[in-house]
């Protein structure tokens, strides 16, 4: 199963050298510069994609920058067309997005298939339905003298550099894409170096749908070449971010000197939060897929599990039991549950925080493996779980990225909301109870960006989803997405 998937996207695989597009035509990095990407449950090279440089970026920004008079000259109704034309494709491709997304970060391939395509077309629909309804209003100005008549316009900024990173590739470059185009922008999309083959699908497909070149434009490469071009480019009015926080810092700082815009989503340290009426066997199953969900390679990822002391010994014992039944294997091949992590580096780092949790005094239950026999050369590791967790440990205050829950003990509300909230981070929280009441009080009380009750990872592309505190600031998805790729203009008129 596994070479024959290989086989039916090799096509891509072999035109991934001349992944830079611009202006629609794809040409490798003027420099000629390839970088390796891997399948990560292998170790096998899959491919080589153009580093791209600031030459590349600066001929991407030129185009979009062209391309901004037939993009704003089309109607709304027409830019409509087009974006629902892209999300009809994506349904049409929707396999071979699939297995491009597995291939190169590993994922299981129906996550793939229902999750990352599925909901990708679905952000694409979204926002084709917002090109026809972004309106401005009429103000009931009261000038000293004389009487006029105001109202606004929502204007596209320009050329927007939109840089993603591995975890979700084609679903964050559908969810900052679709909303930038309905506005009216141009876009210079820079995927991570670890994952661009579904970014590259997914240009070609829009340029299939008929775009006017220049519109989307891609340039893959590394974060400290291609993406640092992109955001120090006077050219780029603004930049949407999704990835670490330490990246998120260097935008910040390069952002200044052009007084660029920013949308920044970063890390999480997510909080799940079990009451004792919860539904337990709901609660557990939430927890599992709230950390192992993508290998724990989620920034919404629920780490921190707090659980009533009076089922606490009861939830563990459900939960470990059922992570040493999750099935480990290549995305491709039947029956995987959880694939590999994207990279020998990153699997290093998962394990330096499984030691400094067993440094600390936390108990690992399960899991922190690297398997052996066939998956051996593979960034695979098994589903670890920790007990004995304290608030001031590393594995509970640090993002980990990988499968390893920590699971605290708590006594009473107040006490497990102040912990909750004893973070730098604010992406997401959880919280399980049986309780009407309880359930919105607290989630009024925890400070996230997004708070899901009585279920866990829940995403529709009208619900905004963004950071409070070190998480970022701005939303992707939803309205709010739309109106920040949009500068207002009041428009006065003497009458
Ligand atoms: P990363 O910051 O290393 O890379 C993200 C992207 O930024 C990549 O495309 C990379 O090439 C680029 N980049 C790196 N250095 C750059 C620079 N100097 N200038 C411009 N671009 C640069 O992050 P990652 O390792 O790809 O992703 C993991 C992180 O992303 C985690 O911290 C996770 O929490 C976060 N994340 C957040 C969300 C969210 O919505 N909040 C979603 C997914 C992932």
């Amino acid at each position: 199963a596994v070479s024959e998937a290989i086989d039916g996207v090799r096509d891509v695989l072999s035109r991934a050298g001349e992944s830079i597009i611009v202006a629609g035509k794809p040409a490798p990095a003027a420099d000629g510069r390839l970088i390796e990407t891997c399948d990560p449950a292998t170790g096998e090279v899959i491919a080589s994609i153009a580093a791209g440089s600031a030459t590349d970026v600066d001929r991407a920004v030129a185009a979009a920058t062209r391309a901004m008079g037939p993009w704003g000259d089309l109607s709304a109704a027409a830019r409509a067309r087009v974006l629902y034309d892209i999300a009809s494709l994506i349904e049409a491709h929707a396999e071979e997005l699939a297995t491009l997304e597995t291939l190169d970060n590993g994922k299981p391939l129906t996550e793939s298939m229902f999750l990352d395509v599925g909901i990708a077309a679905e952000v694409w629909r979204y926002y084709a339905g917002w090109c026809t309804k972004i309106g401005g209003q009429t103000l009931p100005v009261s000038p000293p003298v004389g009487t006029s008549f105001a109202y606004t316009r929502r204007e596209p900024l320009g050329v927007v550099g939109l840089i993603v990173p591995w975890n979700f590739p084609l679903l964050i470059a559908s969810w900052k894409m679709a909303p930038a185009l309905a506005a009216g922008n141009t876009v210079v999309l820079k995927p991570s170096e670890m994952t661009s083959l579904s970014a590259l699908r997914l240009v070609e497909l829009a340029n299939e749908a008929g775009i006017p070149p220049g519109v989307v434009n891609l340039v893959t490469g590394y974060g400290h070449e291609a993406g640092q071009a992109l955001i120090e480019h006077r050219g780029v009015a603004k930049i949407s971010f999704t990835g670490s926080t330490a990246t998120g810092q260097k935008i910040v700082t390069a952002s200044a000197a052009s007084l660029k815009k920013l949308t920044l989503e970063l890390g999480g340290k997510s909080a799940n939060i079990v009451f004792p009426d919860a539904d337990l066997q709901g609660a557990a199953q939430g927890a599992l897929t709230g950390i192992f969900l993508n290998q724990g390679q989620v920034c919404c990822a629920g780490s921190r599990l707090y659980v009533h002391r009076s089922v606490h010994d009861e939830l563990l014992g459900e939960l470990e039991s059922a992570a040493r039944e999750i099935q480990l294997g290549h995305g491709l091949a039947d029956g995987t549950e959880m694939g590999p992590l994207i990279s020998a580096a990153q699997r290093e780092r998962v394990e330096g925080y499984l030691r400094s949790g067993a440094e600390q005094g936390a108990t690992l239950v399960c899991g922190g493996q690297r398997p052996e026999g066939d998956l051996a050369t593979g960034n695979f590791l098994t589903p670890a779980i920790f007990s004995d967790v304290r608030d001031d440990m590393r594995i509970s205050r640090e993002e980990i990225f990988g499968p390893v829950l920590s699971v605290l003990p708590f006594d009473d509300e107040a006490e497990v909301v102040r912990r909750a909230n004893d973070s730098e981070f604010g992406l997401a929280a959880g919280l399980w109870t049986s309780d009407v009441t309880r359930a919105h009080r607290v989630a009024h009380q925890l400070q996230a960006g997004t708070v899901w009750i009585n279920q866990y990872n829940m995403l529709d592309p009208a619900a905004p989803f963004g950071g409070y505190k070190a998480s970022g600031y701005g939303r992707d998805l939803g309205e709010e997405s739309l109106l920040g790729f949009t500068q207002t203009k009041s428009v006065w008129v003497s009458l």
